[in-house]
């Protein structure tokens, strides 16, 4: 049977739900008519012009993406800012934008186990419980065998696909592992008080790697969009079986995702 935009809401929010998200986030559906067909839609990290291009040239009626579309409370919606210009490109079209945020990194399964899982970390723990919960964000968990940060580092650009990444290195032998993807560099306390020797971010500072390092804590970060982009494809295989097993017929594409920073 057709799905709805609805239909895709009620599949999104079980796969991340949205009381999972932080409390200054703004996640679900953010552009859209509820009860609008969804015979295509698009899963995506961010809603920028090159996936916004896509959705349009393959006709999707609706974009499921990480980073949410509208985060900060607007005034106007004009063709002055990029951003705005994206969600009068989304509206004009008829593509609704769901976004699962925080909700996403939190929930078991979601943003932060398939890193974990993707650089085969072991008996994986959450880093920062939510409240009353078993998610939260970040996990931390061990290698099967301990590894220099040198080799570690080539690990971690094989399985995020990246050229290169930076690392603090504070002299320690890389064996319990703490992730968080996105930007987690504030939970550099978390991972000492977890016992991690090495801890994998993105959006590092150069303040935040001086205090990592000297706190005895390896850092290395391996940019936002690096540590968040493996979700992507998890997410887009989850979102098709859940419709296939409730007897939706939607299809279910993924962005392909320039590397906003690249090393020249
Ligand atoms: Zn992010």
């Amino acid at each position: 049977m057709e799905a709805t935009v609805n239909d895709i809401i009620k599949v999104m929010d079980g796969i991340a739900p949205p009381n999972l998200a932080e409390p200054w986030d703004n996640v679900g559906l953010l552009v859209g008519r509820s009860s609008n067909t969804v015979k295509k839609l698009m899963v995506a990290l961010d809603v920028s012009p090159e996936v916004v291009e896509q959705a349009v040239e393959h006709k999707v009626q609706m974009l499921v993406t990480h980073h949410p579309v509208i985060f900060d409370p607007i005034k106007k919606m004009t063709d002055r800012s990029w951003q705005h210009k994206l969600l009068l490109d989304c509206a004009e079209n008829k593509i609704a934008v769901y976004s699962a945020h925080t909700s996403l990194d939190s929930v078991l399964g979601g943003v932060n186990d398939v890193l974990a899982e993707k650089i085969g970390l072991l008996h994986t723990e959450v880093l920062v419980p939510a409240a009353g919960g078993e998610a939260g964000l970040g996990r931390v968990g061990c290698l099967h065998e301990p590894m220099t940060l040198q080799e570690f580092s080539e690990k971690i650009k094989t399985v995020l696909k990246l050229d290169n990444i930076i690392a603090g290195d504070a002299g320690r032998r890389v064996s319990k592992v703490a992730v968080c993807g996105g930007a987690g560099a504030e939970f550099i306390d978390e991972a000492l008080a977890a016992g991690a020797d090495t801890f994998v971010t993105g959006d590092v500072k150069y303040h935040t790697a001086q205090n990592a390092v000297y706190s005895g804590l390896n850092i290395i970060d391996a940019t936002h969009q690096g540590t968040e982009l493996p979700m992507i494809n998890t997410l887009a295989d989850r979102i098709a079986l859940r419709l296939t097993s409730s007897g939706f017929n939607a299809q279910v594409l993924v962005a392909k995702e320039s590397k906003i920073l690249q090393y020249l």
